[in-house]
């Protein structure tokens, strides 16, 4: 099964490096070039991992992790922040915003593949109606 991916990134040509490197690895890529537009995204296709930059046109990072954590719908979902901020007071501010992981721009593009298959091996030995069952019927 293809895992979806969410970039937000208003670079064309990180973006476009990221998009090319996930959908070579076997992931299905969705793409937004703001903030407005990565929340759409979200709500649309509801990918299994957002990686954002932070800093964004129409809503910055923070407004769209805001969004993302206050609806049902995407609450659940981690986003990767990618930054070049790398004061660690930054780091606290942004995992109070609901970041899951904090990652500091250039990235280390080996070590950011390893680590989306590590969650995603770990999300898939999860059972499948983890998060989504309505309760009676879990095993
Ligand atoms: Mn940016």
């Amino acid at each position: 099964m293809k895992h979806t991916v969410l970039i937000v990134e208003d670079d064309p040509q990180n973006r476009k490096l990221l998009a090319e490197l996930l959908a070579v690895k076997g992931y299905r890529v969705v793409e937004a070039c703001d903030g407005r537009q990565g929340v759409e995204q979200a709500v649309a296709h509801l990918p299994e991992l957002i990686l954002m930059d932070i800093q964004l046109p129409e809503m910055d990072g923070t407004g769209v992790l805001q969004a993302l954590k206050g609806n049902l719908l995407t609450r659940a979902i981690p986003v990767w922040l990618l930054t070049a901020y790398a004061m660690p007071s930054d780091e606290v501010r942004f995992r109070a915003c609901g970041c899951d992981e904090y990652i500091t721009k250039p990235l280390d593009l080996r070590d950011l593949l390893a680590r989306i298959e590590r969650l995603f091996e770990a999300t898939d030995d999860a059972p499948a109606c983890a998060g989504l069952c309505p309760g009676e019927a879990c095993p």
